[in-house]
């Protein structure tokens, strides 16, 4: 029987046949959405017989729900994905007009679903700008609920009170322009940081990776960015000794033992399987993600931070028509899956574009709830179709060769491989 998953001390109970409510989305999203949950079903047949189900509910949101309710997001779709723990949701146009905020932004803060997970993985055959797409093998934890997307801003007009304060702790002398300046507030807390890289450091334990890399801009922004690489340590040095390998350990036997003891502290730890917890500046990131990328394994970092990189990453290894997402909050256990892109306005009902960011994002879902025969499946699936060259038009454009097939037929295509 159709039952909700639980969250029960900090573990997922997920029933046989859980209830999962989807938003289709707008724009592509009833497109791609048609495409990917016959390749769920599919891949849970084959991997579970009739012992496991997906029992589907759709909730609605975005541009159907203001449709047939008025609302963009109905209280009742708020109260469904709360009671179901997990949600998929195809992408929603962020309504145009004074006073409407993002849905992904509110049901992001709405459900405190504090880390955004972004798996980097290149599917061999895909078209990408880089030579060796192949060493792209990370996963980006970018923090959810702070930094400069607080949304604390400030017109000039309105921040007289704003520039006392600066005035009277002497700081409104830094700023070059104060008359006509526009201002922004960047929170990040302690708590936010610490439990945002205690999951990350998490993951990377639980998926048997081997490093997770701190990335901030902390040189110039001291006790935000500075701070979030502190916190950081800070919380690894404390609940995670046992498990970890830190920048700090390595730098204080360096400055105490030599550099040939240090290598050889990190050398241990590496064949005892801890995890090297490192960190490095954002811009400085940026390139050696391009010109070293297998440096990089589990990336924690700051919002904005986050935003960019897993763009830039997402490009290295073939794009957003193929990069998976996940909102997640590791405490209650709450999460959306949702496809990375945006609605593509200007493809709509031309069932031409990709729908491999939900069919991932799904797939990441399954590996969630601990159905990873499923994910795998899903996986798999995509990787043959792509060596086959069996590809939506987004891929046959730049693959010679290529079979150029609609959202609908590859789809399709994929659940015959499974
Ligand atoms: P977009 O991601 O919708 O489209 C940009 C381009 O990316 C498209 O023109 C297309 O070339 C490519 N693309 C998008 N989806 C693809 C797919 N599945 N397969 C292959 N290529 C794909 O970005 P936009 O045009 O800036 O935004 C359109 C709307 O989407 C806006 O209302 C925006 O607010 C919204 N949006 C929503 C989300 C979300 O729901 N998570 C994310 C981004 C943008």
């Amino acid at each position: 029987m159709a039952a909700y998953i639980k969250q029960d001390k900090q573990q997922l109970n997920v029933p046989d046949q859980p209830i999962i409510p989807y938003i289709v989305g707008d724009g592509i999203g009833p497109e791609i959405w048609a495409a990917a949950q016959p390749v769920f079903d599919a891949a849970i047949t084959k991997a579970y017989g009739q012992k496991r189900g997906v029992e589907w509910q759709e909730v609605l949101a975005g541009e159907k729900a203001y449709d047939q309710t008025g609302e963009w997001l109905p209280e009742a779709t708020v109260k469904a994905l709360e009671k179901a723990l997990i949600g998929i949701k195809g992408p929603l146009t962020t309504p145009i007009g004074k006073g409407h905020r993002s849905i992904n932004v509110t049901l992001r803060q709405k459900f405190d679903l504090y880390a955004c997970v972004r798996p980097i993985h290149y599917f061999v055959g895909t078209p990408t700008p880089i030579r060796h797409p192949e060493k792209v093998e990370m996963t980006v934890f970018r923090e959810n609920t702070e930094d400069i997307y607080a949304g604390i801003e400030y017109k000039n007009d309105a921040a007289q009170s704003l520039m006392q304060v600066l005035e009277t702790t002497g700081q409104l002398s830094k700023v070059r322009f104060p008359d006509d300046s526009n201002y922004a507030i960047k929170p990040i807390s302690k708590t936010g940081s610490q439990r945002f890289i205690a999951s990350a450091i998490d993951y990377a334990i639980a998926h048997n990776r081997h490093k997770v890399t701190l990335v901030h801009k902390g040189n110039i922004m001291k006790y935000t960015e500075g701070a979030f690489k502190q916190w950081g340590y800070d919380i690894a040095a404390a609940n995670y000794q046992d498990q970890v390998f830190t920048q700090p350990e390595y730098d204080a036997i360096k400055a105490t033992d030599g550099p040939a003891a240090a290598e050889k502290a990190l050398e241990s730890a590496r064949q005892h399987h801890k995890i090297i917890i490192d960190d490095i500046i954002t811009d400085n990131f940026f390139q050696q993600a391009l010109i070293n990328p297998t440096n990089f394994d589990v990336v924690a970092t700051c919002n904005l931070n986050g935003d960019y990189i897993s763009d830039a990453l997402a490009a290295q290894v073939g794009g957003i028509g193929i990069a998976p997402s996940a909102n997640i909050n590791y405490h209650t256990g709450q999460a959306i899956f949702e496809a990375t892109h945006g609605t593509a306005p200007q493809f709509v009902g031309q069932n031409k574009l990709n729908p491999s960011s939900i069919l991932l994002s799904g797939a990441m879902m399954f590996d969630y709830l601990g159905w990873t025969e499923v994910s795998d499946l899903i996986h798999e699936a995509i990787s043959q179709a792509i060596k086959q060259k069996q590809v939506t038009w987004d891929f046959a454009q730049e693959i010679d060769g290529a079979t150029e097939l609609s959202t609908s037929e590859f789809g399709k295509y994929l659940e015959n491989l499974i």
